[in-house]
């Protein structure tokens, strides 16, 4: 079968491997069908992820067809349409208990799907701890609707609760990436009063305005003044760092009122500076990633409901066979692309 091959830093290749077999009794074998590049792919490619292991097959985002499934596996069936978590996990530690699930201690546990072990980005894929790790797709969501489930709105989900944001509340974005927009989309399930979202890239910033005009999309120019005028304690309630950018942490802060909880979503390239003189008196709260991805029927039950649609955000579809130039497209940021989708036919 075809499967995208992290080969060494810098190159990733389209490869034909043996479809993987079932080997544990909680395994289950996937058929792919839809699957999506993130951003953490890219950071694998170069590098940046140290755990990710040379010669596997990458990708975490997908959603596919259950062809075959181990005897202690109960959730799923072959044949069920399912929508694969990019966290695996075993349910039972103490962290899974807690719904800390990335922080799962099974050796299978957290990221490992097309990280430390063969990913979706493939015409195949096996999926450990297939009860926790695959979520059946409602007949009524297309596997397009259901693409980020696993990944991305799992995260925006993830983000919008941690953030602790309460009805009226100002919450600040910073970033409209995919994640921004699907944590823009959970965060709006909170019926907060007004929402802004800083993003520097003019493209998405007109994206954030089409989509969402109740939105207040601005430019990160003058944010701190910008926030305080537009809420009414003296700076955002709630704010969320999904961009990950040199100034963003220090703006993450700068714009939070008092007593605010600042959420990081982001993952940075380098350390960031924690300024406490600076921030003496505001009391703040800080969060720091990564996502607990337990919610996945949560959010399909919400993607069913027709509360959550993240289609809008594929803005490109290429075939497995092309995944070169998706890849070439998504990390250059050609042609406005916010996500591509990987067709299997
Ligand atoms: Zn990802
Ligand atoms: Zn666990």
């Amino acid at each position: 079968m075809l499967a995208y091959t992290y080969v060494e830093q810098g190159h990733f290749e389209l490869r034909d491997k043996p479809r993987p077999t079932l080997q544990g009794p909680k395994d289950a074998i996937v058929r792919v069908t839809l699957s999506s590049i993130c951003t953490s792919d890219l950071h694998i490619k170069h590098g940046a992820v140290p755990r990710a292991v040379p010669g596997i097959t990458v990708g975490h985002e997908l959603v596919g067809v259950v062809e075959e499934t181990g005897p202690a596996v109960a959730n799923v069936r072959p044949g069920d349409r399912v929508a694969v978590n990019v966290e695996t996990y075993c349910g039972d530690c103490f962290f899974c208990r807690h719904g800390w699930v990335n922080n799962c201690t099974d050796p299978d546990g957290g990221w490992a799907l097309g990280c430390r072990i063969d990913g979706g980005q493939a015409e195949y894929v096996r999926v450990p701890h297939a009860d926790t790790g695959l979520t059946r797709i409602p007949d009524a969501v297309t596997d397009a609707q259901a693409l980020f489930v696993g990944d991305l709105l799992a995260t925006g989900y993830w983000a919008a609760d941690i953030g602790e944001i309460h009805k009226g509340d100002t919450v600040l974005i910073l970033g409209a990436g995919p994640t921004g927009l699907c944590t823009l989309q959970c965060v709006q399930l909170k019926e907060p009063g007004r929402i802004i979202v800083c993003e520097k890239d003019p493209d998405r910033l007109a994206f954030v305005r089409t989509h969402y005009p109740q939105v207040l999309a601005v430019p990160p120019e003058g944010l701190p003044e910008f926030v305080r005028a537009n809420s009414d304690h003296g700076g955002a309630d709630a704010v969320l760092e999904v961009a990950g950018t040199e100034d963003t942490f220090r703006l993450a802060w700068a714009c939070a009122r008092p007593n605010a909880v600042v959420t990081i979503v982001a993952m940075y390239d380098r350390p960031q500076t924690l300024p406490l003189p600076d921030m003496y008196g505001k009391n703040l709260i800080f969060k720091t990633g990564g996502v607990d991805g337990c919610h996945c029927q949560e959010t399909l039950d919400l993607i069913a409901a027709g509360k959550i649609d993240t289609t809008p955000l594929i803005t490109h579809t290429f075939p497995l066979q092309e995944i070169d130039k998706a890849y070439d497209l998504f990390e250059h940021r050609r042609d406005k692309v916010i996500k591509v989708a990987i067709q299997n036919t």
